[in-house]
């Protein structure tokens, strides 16, 4: 997972990128066809109050959590709530806490809830509405319709005369890079598989060489076949 969204759209269109404009747009076009139909069929059949994967799941292993918390009245919006090794200072009216979550997240905390626990109030009510299956299925409502064929268009006279010419671009020589260049302290994906083999010890260590090895000896096979690819 990524936090970049340029990065992941990059990672699914890497493919289609090598297709001419037009076939690109159309490929982008039903991938976001896709996406939007697959998540408001989601948001219809989601009967939580926030949305499963993001709000819900953090809010429950905090209300378990929140039930062993004791809370210390300070005056009618400020509550000290005592965590063990954390302990937090809750405004409800701010909607903030001590340890930060609150504010940032825009979701409750486990001190903010044991203060909702505390209060008889319920937890659900101090979420963001950007956490609410509303929102989420408001966010994929619109549909999108694929492009019709170009006969059928209609297009305004003045739109019509316009010649429009490709961008002046200059073409650099040699072959266009297709594979994005690592930023620094990125590591290779040789590097990775290094990290990973030494991450899994002994054992798995030798499942990596195992698979390479099934690789080599499917290569070496193929050659005395004759069979080249
Ligand atoms: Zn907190």
């Amino acid at each position: 997972m990524t936090t970049n969204i340029v990065e992941s759209i990059n990672s699914v269109l890497r493919f289609a990128r090598m297709l001419p404009v037009v076939h690109l747009i159309d490929e982008i076009t039903n991938l976001l066809l896709y996406w939007f139909s697959q998540r408001r069929d989601l948001a219809m059949k989601c009967h939580s109050t926030l949305c499963p994967d993001l709000g819900e799941k953090k809010l429950r292993k905090r209300l378990d959590a929140a039930s062993r918390m004791n809370v210390v009245k300070i005056n009618d919006v400020e509550y000290n709530v005592m965590d063990g090794d954390l302990n937090g200072l809750v405004h409800l009216q701010n909607r903030s806490c001590t340890c930060r979550k609150f504010d940032l997240e825009q979701l409750p905390c486990k001190h903010a809830i044991a203060v909702c626990r505390h209060l008889k109030l319920n937890p659900y009510s101090l979420a963001s509405s950007y956490y609410t299956r509303p929102t989420w299925a408001a966010a994929y409502a619109e549909s999108i319709y694929p492009v019709p064929p170009e006969g059928t268009w209609v297009i305004p006279e003045n739109l019509n005369n316009v010649k429009i010419l490709p961008p002046l671009s200059k073409v650099m020589p040699g072959r266009c890079k297709s594979q994005r260049i690592a930023s620094k302290g990125e590591a290779s994906s040789e590097k990775k598989m290094l990290k990973l083999m030494h991450s899994l010890g002994d054992a798995g260590g030798m499942k990596v060489r195992q698979v390479k090895g099934h690789a080599r000896h499917t290569e070496q096979l193929n050659k005395s076949l004759g069979m080249t690819f």
